[in-house]
């Protein structure tokens, strides 16, 4: 439904969006994942008509957008701050895009209702802004995003601004919704939980450029290269020679899946894959922390002469700082990266 191809933006510092090539199908949600400053709030300006492309083009539904101003391309943005009409109320925060449509009163009183319905917040409409909380600005912000029914909803960073607990409930919130609705959604974000947890597809960005793209699963299990592994949180990437089922690293002989890219390689061992063993079995080890994470500890090691190591153990059975262990790793858990290093 939406198209950019090679889409390219440059300010005067650098280039914000360089040869993007994204598609996005009906009802699809993507989440482009990517640090501050990558180009993801360029991106959506592209598409919504606020950001003029240097190069490349925007085509939805088939029309290529260029000279289309953004009131008549059929998108929804709902910006990073997500600002509501602090002098309005609910009500008039909702109905404000059907206003701009020319939408009769009553018929905007019916909508605005049944949009408050379906983000949680009925009968909210005569409420005063400056009375919300942080999450019931959020939904009322949803709610004018998906009042005059765009096309395509984007979103730019949609939880940012909310603490963790509130986030992970709407994320989850916002799946069921766009999935109830059929809205076919392009949102970007610095958080990898909101990515993962909202996305059908997820496509990481780095200055620019697409790093990767992939469904939720596919990403997590297989990140295309060093950045993306560590964008995502993984600490154990290294450079590795791989030779048939084993790679040399710095932490020693690591044996790698079947099938697995040969030569000079960036590796990524997971923390499950990091098996602690008696002293005497495998690398040896110091353990310098460990960190509560839930379901799992996550224990830091210091090899003798190489890089620390991040192992995930059962809660019952992690070691303690100062202790020795050996260490071994599990093949299952080893992906080799696409790119030549890990730097
Ligand atoms: P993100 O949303 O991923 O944090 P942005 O799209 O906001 O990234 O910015 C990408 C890059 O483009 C940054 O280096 C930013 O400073 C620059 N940039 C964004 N908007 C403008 C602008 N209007 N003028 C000049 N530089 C800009
Ligand atoms: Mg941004």
């Amino acid at each position: 439904m939406l198209t950019l191809e090679r889409a390219t933006v440059r300010f005067r510092g650098g280039t914000a969006l360089d040869g993007v090539d994204l598609a996005v199908a009906e009802h699809e949600v993507v989440c482009v994942l990517g640090p501050s400053g990558g180009g993801k709030s360029t991106l959506l300006r592209t598409v919504a008509g606020l950001q003029p492309l240097d190069s490349g083009r925007v085509v939805l539904d088939g029309r290529d957008l260029a000279g289309v101003p953004a009131h008549r391309r059929g998108v929804g943005l709902m910006f990073q701050d997500h600002q509501l009409f602090p002098q309005r109320d609910v009500g008039g925060n909702v109905a404000f895009g059907l206003r701009m449509q020319g939408v009769s009163r009553g018929e905007r009183d019916g909508r605005v209702g049944e949009l408050l319905d379906l983000v949680g917040l009925p009968g909210a409409a005569g409420r005063a802004v400056a009375t919300l909380s942080g999450g019931e600005q959020q939904r009322v912000a949803l709610a004018r995003a998906l009042a005059p029914r765009p096309r395509l909803l984007m979103l730019d960073e949609p939880l940012g601004q909310l603490d963790r607990s509130l986030r992970e409930r709407l994320v989850v919130e916002l799946r069921e919704l766009f999935g109830r609705l059929g809205t076919t959604v392009l949102a970007v974000t610095h958080d990898q939980g909101e990515a993962f947890a909202l996305a059908d597809r997820v496509v990481v960005m780095r200055e620019g450029r697409i790093a990767q793209s992939g469904t939720p699963l596919e990403v997590w299990q297989r990140p295309a290269d060093a950045f993306v592994a560590r964008f995502l949180g993984f600490d154990n990437v290294v450079d590795a020679t791989v030779s048939g089922e084993a790679a040399d690293t710095p932490w020693g002989k690591v044996p790698v899946p079947e099938g697995s890219p040969q030569g000079p390689r960036g590796l990524l061992v997971r923390p499950a894959g990091v098996r602690l063993v008696p002293v005497s079995e495998g690398l040896r080890c110091t353990v310098t922390a460990r960190t509560f994470r839930g379901t799992h500890v996550a224990v830091r090691l210091q090899p003798e002469q190489a890089p620390a190591l991040e192992a995930a153990c059962p809660l019952r059975s992690a070691p303690e700082p100062g202790d020795k262990t050996g260490v071994v790793f599990d093949a299952a858990e080893v992906v080799v990266l696409g790119d030549g290093s890990a730097a």
